[in-house]
């Protein structure tokens, strides 16, 4: 019943897994694994330890029905190295603890990020927050990976410059662009992991934080691969219907005609969500 040693999770601390151009997550620590889901819940029910099944049977049992906070009792601790326009975005998850570099106390690497060629899009014209699927033609595709490299460069001579000349780093700093990487140490519960992953993993999340979201799901199946499963089932490929979309849903398949129930807006977005949902 002590500290929860998980072989998986043990051979893989402090490896490195490339994310983007530059950046990379690795495990720093981990607390807890399925084991220690499964006796917190049994200590709440007053129960002893049970066969490998009905452990797992209990985990999907906890998740399926929002019994949240046996999950809660496992922790991970990530090394992220990640683009400041990333790190905006996963910092407004704020159930986790986090240390950042100092860039008023450090001086800054030159590492930036510069998208991929099939990366560079045009703006979607249906999705306002998003870039078009497809990807531009490979010369102009490398025309804007050149001016983003050149910009850069520039902001990044600019920053070197002061910092030679004694400007304080924490001004010097300040006309270095979003696709600067910066790091930080990131703690958060899986419970909370979770709803990290259902957002950032989903397709409306913008793709560079996505990619980081599919590298940490795959690092915390080795700490708590039954939880990562039953999550994968329940919630991940999943979405959430409205009382009058659940009432469309019984509709068709009493075998009605699809037309005739939810109309305009409505029907276009439940048929969106019927579109929705991660292969598994
Ligand atoms: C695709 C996408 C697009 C987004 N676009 C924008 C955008 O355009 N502009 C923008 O500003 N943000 C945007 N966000 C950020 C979004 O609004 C949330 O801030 C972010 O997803 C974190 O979600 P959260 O608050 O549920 O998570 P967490 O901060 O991890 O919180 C988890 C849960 O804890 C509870 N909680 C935490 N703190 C509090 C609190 N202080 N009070 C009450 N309950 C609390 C809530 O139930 C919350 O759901 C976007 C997010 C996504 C995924």
């Amino acid at each position: 019943m002590g500290h929860c040693v998980v072989p998986e999770a043990e051979a893989i601390l402090d490896k490195e897994f490339p994310v983007l151009d530059k950046g990379f997550i690795r495990l720093v620590d981990y607390m807890g694994g399925d084991e220690r889901v499964v006796q917190s819940a049994r200590v709440s029910y007053g129960e002893g330890t049970k066969s490998y099944r009905e452990d797992a049977g209990l985990i999907d049992y906890l998740l399926r029905n929002s019994h949240t906070s046996p999950f809660e009792q496992i922790v991970l601790t990530f090394h992220v190295k990640l683009p400041i326009f990333v790190a905006r975005q996963w910092v407004r998850h704020r159930t986790a603890r986090l240390n950042e570099i100092s860039g008023r106390y450090s001086v800054m690497k030159d590492d930036f990020y510069v998208p991929a060629p099939s990366d560079v899009s045009l703006q979607s014209e249906d999705n306002k927050q998003g870039r078009s699927a497809e990807a531009l033609e490979a010369g102009a595709a490398e025309k804007i990976r050149a001016a983003f490299a050149e910009g850069q460069k520039a902001a990044y001579a600019a920053y070197t410059n002061f910092v030679d000349e004694g400007i304080a780093r924490e001004l010097a700093r300040i006309n270095l662009p979003l696709s600067l990487y910066t790091e930080w140490y990131w703690q958060i519960d899986l419970h909370n992991l979770f709803h990290f992953l259902q957002l950032r993993m989903d397709a409306h999340s913008q793709k560079e934080i996505r990619l980081y979201s599919e590298v940490m799901f795959e690092i915390t199946k080795k700490v708590a691969p039954r939880c990562c499963e039953s999550f994968e089932r329940h919630i991940l490929g999943g979405v959430r219907f409205s009382g009058e979309e659940l009432a469309e849903i019984k509709r068709r398949l009493g075998g009605a005609d699809a037309a005739g129930g939810l109309s305009g807006k409505a029907l276009a977005r439940f048929e969106e969500k019927l579109k929705q949902g991660r292969q598994i």
